[in-house]
C-alpha cells in the first residue's frame, strides 16, 4: 500500500501508539490502515463416488485442478460464498451439508473454509475461470496436477474419510515448509 484510500496522501509503515505491529499509518488524516487475513470459501462436491475439480483458466496456477473455491465477498455468509463460488466456477448446484475442512494457511495469511457438498445431479460446465470441469473417482484424481497444498490435503482427508464413511470436521494447518515442498514437487513434475 503507498496511498491512504481515505484522503491519498501516501502512507508510512511504522508500529502505531499502543500497537506491537507494523501497520500502514497516514500522518495526513491519522487512518490506521489494517490488514487482516482473507477467508476462501470452497465445497468437495461429491456425486457418487465422485468429486468435481476444476482446472483454473486465471493465474496463480493456470492449468491445474482445484476444488471450487475463492475469496468471500462482504456481507456474505461462508456457506453462501463456498456455494456462489461452486457455481460460478463450475456451473454446478450443490446441498452444503457442513463446514469440513478449516486451514490456517499462516504464510500467506489465509484462512480456507472447505464445506462438504452433495451434487444432487451430475450437471456441472466451466464457468469463465476455469477450462475444464470433470469428476473423479479417487484413483482418477490428477494429483500431480493440483493447484494448491490445501486442495491436496483436503482431498487426502476426504477419501481417508470416505474408507470409514465418517467425515468430521478437520481443523489443520498448511505450513511454509507444507507449501514450498508442494510447489517444489509440482514443478519438478511441470518440468520432466
Ligand atoms: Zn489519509
Amino acid at each position: 500500500m503507498n496511498f491512504c484510500s481515505e484522503c491519498g496522501q501516501s502512507v508510512r509503515v511504522g508500529i502505531p501508539d499502543d500497537d506491537n505491529r507494523p501497520r500502514h499509518i497516514c500522518d495526513n488524516c491519522g487512518t490506521i490502515h489494517y490488514q487482516n487475513p482473507k477467508i476462501v470459501a470452497g465445497t468437495v462436491p461429491v456425486y457418487g463416488d465422485k468429486v468435481l475439480l476444476c482446472k483454473r483458466a486465471i493465474e496463480p496456477r493456470v492449468g491445474y485442478w482445484t476444488l471450487p473455491a475463492g475469496f468471500m465477498e462482504n456481507e456474505e455468509s461462508t456457506d453462501a460464498a463456498a456455494a456462489r463460488e461452486t457455481w460460478e466456477e463450475a456451473n454446478a448446484k450443490v446441498d452444503i451439508k457442513h463446514l469440513y475442512v478449516l486451514i490456517d494457511t499462516i504464510a500467506i495469511s489465509q484462512v480456507y473454509m472447505m464445506f462438504l457438498a452433495d451434487m444432487p445431479e451430475p450437471e456441472y460446465g466451466a464457468g469463465p475461470e476455469s477450462l475444464e470441469v470433470e469428476l473423479f473417482s479417487e484413483d482418477e484424481i490428477p494429483w500431480d496436477e493440483l493447484a494448491f497444498p490445501t486442495i491436496e490435503k483436503t482431498l487426502r482427508l476426504y477419501f481417508e474419510d470416505r474408507k470409514k464413511g465418517e467425515y468430521p470436521l478437520h481443523q489443520c494447518q498448511v505450513t511454509k515448509e507444507d507449501r514450498d515442498r508442494f510447489f517444489a514437487q509440482a514443478s519438478a513434475v511441470n518440468h520432466a
